[in-house]
């Protein structure tokens, strides 16, 4: 009767009712009354957790000590088989000796094993088991003696009990559980919900936006003291035996167990976007901060941790692609496009030959005259497959591989051309400039401005109508090889523009420093201007800034009249945004400038009038 110990089935067999009776209250046929009450209470109290099985590996009966370890009531346990608490792994031991105890070939035995808590938490244990006879020697129950061994480590078994230090699985910073220690985690919970089937679990990855930036302007201890205040924040944002990592530099994950499904893991994503509404106070800096979050659900089809954590990264860095602040949760089409992507990016050589690649232009204009000053040179791909994909996507891959250099290249000569082109054909009007963007890496090229110059000479666009658009985060990023570069370009008598202003963590001051002619506030200023005084204030206090260091501004990002009105109101008359115009073909965007330009009056103010 091979494997009787461990079947699962319900049905009770004629020892399980003696063996019921064995530990009911109404007393047994094998001991007095007074003694059975006596061992139930001496059962009952126990600091050793106990527990009564059935011969088919059912439980009968657990105590309290029992119930605590493994974090559930008795009546959650009673006629469930044992197997549901035990690590698949360690079924087949136990099974074996359980037979033996059947068979008569042991009496007792006593093994390490692995349990399932409730809250889904794998806990080492020791199992001391006896079979239990009736007068008549006819085995009615196995009694099992259960001592917690787990003191908060991983437990890895089949290696034996190293000894651990802390510092092996906690973060010295923090104090939180580290990478190893979250990896470990992961991977006994993925087996848990494997063996489970209809238990709901999630990981996150979280990661600071900007935070280089923090640490790069405010210095590295302020950012060790952001990482530890964060840490306590998002601590209070978990339930206690949720999991918290800090997986190395602004990385943290969270290991969120039996959670209320994906509305369940949206809810947690949420608390933790509010907590972050209020500042950081950090010596003397106030610093707010916010977090892109990357979900991944784990479900039976993941065998391993490291599938987990790929797909929640997947997904963090469409959370980032997204702008930061938000969260996005993994599906199976964004790992396939993240590997799509990743391929097509470092083919784009060919997308350009194949004129996949094209440039749509955003006119920039003039409220107080109603003219086009300048347009913004915006890349759009085509991809044969794939349709259009946002350069939001694409940008910052093409980034990461490097290609960005040649296609950065190709963007700025392809804008100086047209722009050559546009003049030629509109003949003598307001000559317009055109924005083109900069990525971070180009900015680490050293012969960046020897390019552009090289591309002016040969488009025999004048210098003064080139304008570059740089982020604070790159100009940040390339620290002071960055200034030097602005520098050169400078010299070359182009116009700089910052980029996205008011997002990253410029310090005023060295704002100052910098080589630059305007700033172009971020659009998420714009967003509820009017409605809401605060961001009023904000604009307020940009605009501000740039007419104290002799800056330019253009607003982006207006898409409604009210919009308009707030920031005309705050004296910025250089706009962009779709109220006017999205960004357009190189034929419509003509058509567009023509309309502008060549009126009699000022369209914009007829328009209202
Ligand atoms: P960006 O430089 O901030 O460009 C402005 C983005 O805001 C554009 O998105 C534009 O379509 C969008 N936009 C303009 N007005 C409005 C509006 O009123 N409402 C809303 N909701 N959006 C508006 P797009 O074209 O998808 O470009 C996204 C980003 O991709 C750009 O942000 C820029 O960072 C990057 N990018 C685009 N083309 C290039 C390029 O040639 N080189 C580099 N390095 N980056 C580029
Ligand atoms: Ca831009
Ligand atoms: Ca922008």
């Amino acid at each position: 009767m091979y494997g009787r110990f461990f079947v699962s089935s319900m049905n009770s067999n004629p020892s399980t009712a003696q063996a019921q009776s064995l530990i009911s209250s109404n007393g047994s046929s094998s001991v007095d009354s007074l003694s059975v009450k006596t061992l139930k209470q001496i059962f009952k109290l126990s600091p050793i957790g106990t527990t009564i099985l059935d011969l088919d590996g059912q439980f009968l009966s657990a105590n309290r000590s029992f119930c605590e370890t493994v974090g559930y009531a008795e009546d959650e346990l009673v006629n469930r088989s044992f197997t549901y608490l035990l690590h698949p792994d360690d079924a087949p031991p136990l099974k074996e000796l359980g037979e033996q105890l059947l068979s008569g070939e042991r009496q007792s035995f006593e093994l390490k094993t692995r349990y399932w808590s409730k809250p889904g938490k794998l806990l080492s244990v020791c199992v001391s088991a006896t079979l239990l006879h009736d007068s008549r020697q006819q085995a009615i129950c196995f009694l099992l003696q259960v001592v917690d061994l787990t003191d908060h480590k991983p437990t890895d078994l089949k290696q034996g009990e190293p000894q651990l230090r802390h510092g092996d699985f906690y973060d010295r910073l923090t104090g939180l559980s580290n990478r190893s220690l979250f990896i470990d985690k992961v991977e006994e919970v993925v087996a848990w919900v494997e063996h489970r089937g209809d238990i709901q679990c999630a990981v996150l990855l979280l990661d600071i936006d900007r935070f280089k930036v923090i640490n790069d302007s405010l210095g590295r201890s302020v950012g060790d003291q952001m990482l530890i205040a964060l840490g306590r924040r998002l601590k209070s944002s978990i339930r206690q035996y949720d999991t918290l990592a800090r997986l190395g530099g602004d990385e943290f994950a969270i290991l969120l167990e039996e959670v209320d499904g994906l509305a369940g893991t949206l809810r947690v994503c949420d608390r933790i976007h509010d907590m972050l509404k209020n500042p950081f106070k950090l010596g003397r800096y106030e610093v707010f901060a916010s977090i892109s979050i990357g979900v991944a659900c784990i479900d039976t089809e993941y065998e391993h941790s490291s599938d987990l954590l790929r797909n929640a990264d997947a997904a963090l860095y469409h959370a980032k692609g997204q702008g930061g602040g938000g969260h996005a949760v993994f599906d199976r089409t964004m790992h396939e496009r993240a590997v799509a992507l990743w391929q097509m990016t470092t083919q784009a050589h060919f997308a350009v030959e194949q004129k996949e690649l094209s440039l749509h232009y955003q006119p920039v204009i003039n409220i107080k005259t109603g003219q086009v000053v300048a347009v913004e040179a915006l890349i759009r791909w085509n991809h044969p497959q794939h349709g259009h994909i946002s350069p939001s996507e694409f940008i910052p891959v093409m980034e990461e591989t490097g290609v960005i250099t040649l296609i950065g290249d190709w963007v700025l000569r392809t804008a100086c051309q047209q722009i050559v082109q546009w003049h030629q054909q509109l003949g003598n009007i307001n000559p317009i400039k055109v924005h083109v963007n900069l990525s971070a890496r180009q900015l680490a090229q050293r012969n960046l401005a020897r390019q552009v110059e090289s591309t002016l000479i040969e488009t025999r666009l004048p210098k003064d109508l080139l304008w570059l658009e740089i982020t604070e985060t790159a100009i940040m990023r390339n620290s002071q090889d960055g200034v030097q570069v602005l520098e050169q370009l400078k010299a070359l008598d182009i116009g700089l523009c910052i980029d996205d202003f008011g997002i990253g963590y410029s310090s005023l001051s060295r704002l100052q420093q910098l080589p630059i002619d305007l700033l172009k506030i971020d659009r998420s200023f714009v967003q509820h201007i009017g409605s809401r005084g605060e961001n009023t204030e904000i604009v307020r206090t940009i605009v501000d800034l740039a007419n104290n260091l002799g800056l330019d501004i253009v607003v982006e990002g207006i898409e409604t009249e009210t919009q308009l009105a707030g920031v005309q109101a705050l004296g910025c008359y250089n706009i962009q945004g779709f109220y006017f115009a999205k960004p357009m073909t190189p034929e419509a965007t003509l058509q567009f400038i023509q309309k502008c330009n060549q009126a009699d009056v000022n369209w914009i103010q007829s328009a209202s009038a």
